[in-house]
């Protein structure tokens, strides 16, 4: 529906502002000048301003109109009904006030088109029960309307129409006959109020107060004109024209944001953390499959930053399943080699201890020095004699002439600090405890393992030290590629994008409650054929204190249901050692069904797992129900993944509807998005940038690519931004950065 009509004389304050001739200030007006100062906006909207977040001239400039509606003039009266509001211009020639329901009132004013001829009909304009219309217009007058014409009857009408009687002129060229900006608004504060102020901001605020902050390459005009523009445009092509300005310089700050952290690091000292690779390639040669060529491309990537001196900032992503674990075992096995120490952060005790089961498996036989640290579990392998670091450290060296390991051959390798023996050389944790309690005599490199469970300030607390590690971050949540160049642009990216040859195809398939019978009786044939099965049901938050009677009474029903077979129970609360042996029970085979919360969300890996059930599967995003059914399908077997929900709703069918129909990771991604927006995936505090006032990261995606090319651009030409046409963007990372949440918890 229309806005209401001006509400004069009702005490909102509103005369104020559209009344008063335009006062010359004493000085001119500033950006960082406050509202208050400009000591016009009565107080009240002054507060109501503040709960939008506005407090300075500038924020006001850069409160973005959400859309805009079109007010330019209708070229005649119509004779139709419009479900679009028009504005509309015409004479008074007849008011009436007439009573119905008792106390109730109509007011009614008839406009006739100016230039009328015999075809024109006249509009009817028609307010209920408000009392101040009827005292501001009178037979005579010319008047402009905005709203949606109505056939009642044979009168065309216009019920609550937005008006104001021309002889007020800059009012009604704020407000109507143009295509004008609608605002996010709050209580207290209508768009007219907001639109006078901006309006006549505009026409005060000299031109050389908004500074054009991006490259000429990037952006023509000035950003004067842009922001006149967005507010009010004088045609739809100006408008996105101004939008397309804006949001490029919007994103060119952000990505000159991340371009000088990525130069920052790139310049940080470091040291060149590469073996020769002797150990790797005993590695690989043990292994029981081959490395995929995505792994092989990736380790090759990663061998490169090891051997370069400055520090590695590199992000691994891959689909659940697509074998990071062991190309962080690459990377890990040439720092070792080099002599230095590389740290395995996971971010749940779980993962932290099949991670380090996993390595002892796999490096016990080259006699590597392993330890685990969690809250609950303290161990070590001792060193074993066939190992030597400081052997393989000398081999490295003496390879390395001819080697194709190192491409800065020209620089002198460091001498690494030995490594006293009693020390590990991998030590595998939880981040909090890795990061908190464990002090390393040599740490080289740092492999983050879902890097979506971590911060980025913990990130950045990591790679603050001195001498800077190698930082190897992985991730299974496939991030949509926009995302990629804003949260982890200051990253270089790896992706592993080949699954290995062996895996069984996972099948998909949505259900509802009223399928139960039908889905146990497949269930048990899955356990019958001797594989085993997880049934995972929802927890929103596993720090929500868990209601653990549910949990045991869902676990109880569950036995009953799949008697005689061997259920467990998993889930938060339960105390990490037994979490620990209930899980390696599991693994054994020794239960045939895992019970759980989304505890076994990532990383866990049991092949004769061919079947999962989720309940209330509507519950969870999409990609997380993707995370979740990556447990299965890691054996050759076929693997099933139900789905079962207990509501009915089109949406909800067709939202999981997506993971019936693919399996890449990126598309779960891409349509997650599309879904819930990228609010969820992009918590700003937790990107570390600042939030965006105009951009959309989906629907401008190819802006985003844009700004990023210019700002790599000058920083590849210029790294300290030194030249003169450089230097005003030096200011623009500061005033980013002051934006910015903390970074540093
Ligand atoms: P994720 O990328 O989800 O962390 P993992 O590293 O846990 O995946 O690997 C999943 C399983 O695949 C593990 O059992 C691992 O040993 C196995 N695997 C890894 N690479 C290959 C490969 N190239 N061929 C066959 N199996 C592989
Ligand atoms: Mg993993």
């Amino acid at each position: 529906m229309g806005e209401r009509p001006r509400p004069e004389g009702n005490g909102d304050g509103e005369d104020a502002l559209a009344g008063s001739p335009r006062r010359p200030l004493a000085k001119s007006i500033e950006l960082s000048h406050s509202l208050e100062e400009l000591d016009r906006i009565p107080r009240p909207k002054l507060l109501a301003l503040r709960r939008l977040g506005i407090e300075t001239v500038e924020d006001l400039l850069t409160h973005f109109p959400r859309r805009h509606e079109d007010r330019t003039e209708f070229p005649h009266f119509p004779h139709e009904e419009s479900d679009v509001p028009i504005c509309l211009c015409g004479d008074v020639i007849k008011t009436s006030l007439r009573r119905f329901g008792g106390w109730k009132k109509i007011f009614e004013a008839t406009l006739q088109e100016s230039q009328a001829n015999a075809l024109s009909e006249p509009l009817v304009c028609r307010w209920f029960n408000l009392h101040y219309v009827q005292k501001m217009i009178a037979t005579g007058q010319r008047l402009v309307v905005f709203g949606k014409p109505r056939l009642r009857g044979k009168r065309i009408c216009m019920d609550h129409p937005e008006f104001e009687v021309i002889e007020n002129d800059e009012e009604i060229s704020i407000h109507f006959r143009r295509i004008t900006p609608v605002y996010p608004a709050t209580e207290g504060l209508s768009q007219r109020v907001l639109r006078s102020i901006i309006y006549r901001l505009l026409n005060e605020i000299s031109d050389a107060e908004l500074e054009t902050s991006a490259p000429s390459s990037l952006v023509q005009g000035t950003r004067w004109q842009a922001i006149r523009a967005i507010h009010f445009p004088e045609s739809w092509e100006a408008r996105d024209a101004a939008r397309e300005y804006l949001v490029l310089s919007e994103f060119f700050a952000m990505q000159m944001l991340i371009a000088s952290r990525r130069f920052d690091a790139s310049t940080r000292v470091g040291h060149v953390h590469c073996g020769s690779g002797v150990l790797l390639n005993k590695f690989i040669k043990a292994l029981p499959f081959e490395l995929t060529g995505a792994q092989v491309k990736v380790i090759a990537e990663i061998r490169r930053d090891l051997a370069a001196r400055h520090p590695m900032n590199r992000l691994l992503q891959g689909d659940v399943g697509s074998g990071k674990t062991v190309v962080a075992i690459a990377a890990m096995l040439l720092a070792i080699e080099a002599g230095y120490q590389a740290a395995f952060m996971a971010p749940t005790q779980i993962l932290a201890e099949q991670h380090y089961d996993v390595l002892r498996g796999w490096l016990e036989p080259f006699g590597a020095h392993i330890a685990l640290r969690t809250a609950a579990r303290q161990e070590e392998t001792g060193p074993l004699p066939l190992f030597d670091a400081q052997g393989f450290a000398a081999s490295c060296r003496e390879q390395q002439a001819g080697s194709l390991c190192s491409p800065e051959r020209a620089i002198p390798r460091d001498e690494p600090q030995s490594i006293a023996p009693e020390e590990p050389q991998i030590v595998v944790g939880t981040h909090a405890v890795l990061y908190e309690n464990v002090s390393f005599s040599n740490l080289g490199l740092v492999v983050i393992d879902e890097q979506h469970k971590f911060g980025v300030g913990q990130r950045a607390k990591l790679t603050s030290r001195e001498p800077a590690p190698d930082v190897l971050v992985m991730t299974a949540t496939p991030i949509p590629r926009t995302l990629t160049m804003t949260i982890y642009g200051d990253l270089d990216v790896s992706v592993i994008d080949e699954m290995p040859r062996n895996r069984g195809r996972i099948i998909t398939a949505v259900r509802d409650a009223s399928n139960l019978a039908e889905v146990l009786s497949f269930l048990r044939t899955q356990l019958e054929a001797g594989h085993q099965l997880y049934v995972i049901y929802p927890l929103i938050d596993e720090s929500e204190k868990l209601d653990v009677k549910a949990a045991s009474a869902e676990y109880e029903l569950w036995k009953e249901r799949l008697h005689p077979y061997r259920c467990e129970l998993l889930h938060g609360r339960i105390p990490a050692p037994e979490k620990q042996e209930i899980m390696e029970r599991f693994r054994r085979g020794e239960a045939n069904a895992l019970i759980s919360t989304t505890v076994i969300e990532v990383g866990v890996d049991v092949p004769n797992a061919t079947a999962m059930l989720v309940e209330n599967a509507e519950r969870f995003g999409l990609a997380q129900l993707h995370q979740l059914r990556g447990r299965i399908g890691r054996g050759g077997h076929k693997s099933y993944c139900i789905l079962l929900t207990s509501d009915q709703q089109r949406e909800t069918s067709a939202k999981l509807a997506v993971l019936e129909k693919t399996s890449n990771g990126f598309e779960v991604a891409e349509a997650d998005w599309e879904l819930r927006g990228p609010g969820d995936l992009l918590g700003t505090a937790q990107s570390g940038l600042p939030a965006l006032k105009i951009g959309d990261l989906k629907k401008d995606a190819d802006l985003m690519r844009r700004a990023r090319a210019a700002a790599l651009a000058i920083f590849e030409a210029d790294p300290g931004l030194e030249l003169p046409e450089n230097q005003r963007f030096q200011r623009l990372i500061v005033e980013q950065q002051g934006r910015t949440f903390s970074n540093v918890s």
